[in-house]
C-alpha cells in the first residue's frame, strides 16, 4: 500500500497517551489479503489497527467483489444462515428497544446499512432516522422502506436531545472520527435516553481459540478492537456510563464460521458450530467470554 493512503496514530484514541506496543500481526483475510497491525496502549489497554487506511481510502476494503467472484457453496451457506438469523435478531432488537424506551419513541440508528432494523421500528410507529456512509446502502434503504437516511456529517445539523434511543449495531469499531462522533451522538440523546452499542469482544473465548484468524478482528475495516474495560473508558470520557451488558449469541456461530474459513480455507461447519457453542457456554459463566456484546448506555 502507498504510504499516503494510510495514517499512523501516534496517540491512543481513548486516553491520549503515546506508549503503544505491537499486539498482533495479521492479514485482511476476507477482502484484500494485505497485512495489518494491531497495537495496544500500554496505559489503558485499548487495541486499535495502526497504521490504518485513511477514511477517504478505506472504501475499496469494503468492496466484496473479489470475494463474491470466488464464491462457492460455503459462501452460500453463510449467507443463508445470516439471512435466517437476521429475521430473529431484528425481532429481538425491536423488543429490546420497547423495553428501554422512556418517553417519545424516537430512534437514530447510526450505521443503519440497508435499513432492515429501522424499517421494522418504523412499522412499529417509531419516529426513525438513520445515518449511513455508503451511498448505495442509503439509496436502497430509502427506495425500499421510505426511511429518512443521511450521511455521517449530517449528525452535526440535527436538533440536540431529540432521540430517546441511539443504536450502533457493529458500527463503533468502524468510525475514523471516533471521539467527535461519540460526543455529537451524546448531544443528540434526550436526558433519559439510552445508547445501545454492539461491538465484537476482543477478549472473547473464540478470539482466544482462533488467534489472528478470529473473524472479529476484521482489519482494516475494524479500526478498534474493544473489550468491556476499553468500552467503559471511552464512554466515560464522553460522560456516558454502561448500565447493562448483554450478549449476541448468534454472532459466536457466524464469527466461528468466518474464523474457520480464514484459518483453514473452508468453513468446517461442524467445527465452527462446536467452537461457537463453546464460546456461548463460556459466556454463560462470564459475560466477557461472548463473541459480541451489547452495551446499554446512559448519560452520566
Ligand atoms: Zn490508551
Amino acid at each position: 500500500m502507498e504510504p499516503t493512503k494510510t495514517e499512523t496514530l501516534v496517540a491512543c484514541p481513548v486516553c491520549g497517551l503515546q506508549n503503544l506496543t505491537n499486539f498482533m500481526d495479521l492479514n485482511d483475510y476476507s477482502i484484500s489479503q494485505e497485512p495489518f497491525k494491531i497495537v495496544q496502549c500500554d496505559n489503558c489497554t485499548f487495541l486499535f489497527t495502526n497504521p490504518r487506511p485513511k477514511s477517504e481510502y478505506i472504501g475499496p476494503y469494503y468492496e466484496s467483489e473479489v470475494y463474491i467472484s470466488h464464491s462457492n457453496s460455503s459462501k452460500g451457506l453463510i449467507n443463508n444462515i445470516y439471512k435466517q438469523v437476521r429475521h430473529y435478531t431484528i425481532a429481538k432488537k425491536v423488543a429490546l428497544m420497547m423495553r428501554l424506551v422512556d418517553g417519545k419513541r424516537t430512534i437514530l440508528d447510526y450505521g443503519c446499512g440497508t435499513g432492515e432494523f429501522l424499517n421494522v421500528m418504523q412499522l412499529n410507529k417509531w419516529q426513525a432516522r438513520g445515518i449511513e456512509p455508503s451511498e448505495q446502502a442509503r439509496k436502497q434503504a430509502i427506495d425500499n422502506y421510505k426511511l429518512e437516511i443521511t450521511s455521517p456529517e449530517t449528525i452535526y445539523n440535527l436538533e440536540k436531545g431529540q432521540f430517546s434511543i441511539i443504536t450502533m449495531w457493529h458500527v463503533m469499531e468502524h468510525i475514523h472520527q471516533l471521539n467527535e462522533t461519540m460526543a455529537q451522538l451524546r448531544s443528540l440523546l434526550s436526558e433519559k435516553g439510552k445508547m445501545v452499542i454492539a461491538v465484537p469482544n476482543a477478549e472473547s473465548k473464540d478470539a482466544q481459540i482462533y488467534g489472528k484468524y478470529w473473524g472479529g478482528w476484521d482489519v482494516p475495516r475494524h479500526l478498534y478492537h474493544f473489550t468491556q474495560k476499553t468500552v467503559e473508558k471511552l464512554l466515560e470520557k464522553h460522560q456516558l456510563k454502561v448500565v447493562d451488558v448483554k450478549p449476541m449469541v448468534f454472532d459466536s456461530f457466524y464469527v466461528s464460521l468466518l474464523s474457520e474459513k480464514y484459518k483453514t480455507g473452508s468453513m468446517n461447519p461442524v467445527k465452527a458450530f462446536w467452537n461457537g457453542l463453546r464460546t456461548n457456554i463460556a459466556g454463560v459463566q462470564k459475560v466477557n467470554n461472548y463473541t459480541s456484546l451489547i452495551y446499554i448506555v446512559e448519560k452520566m
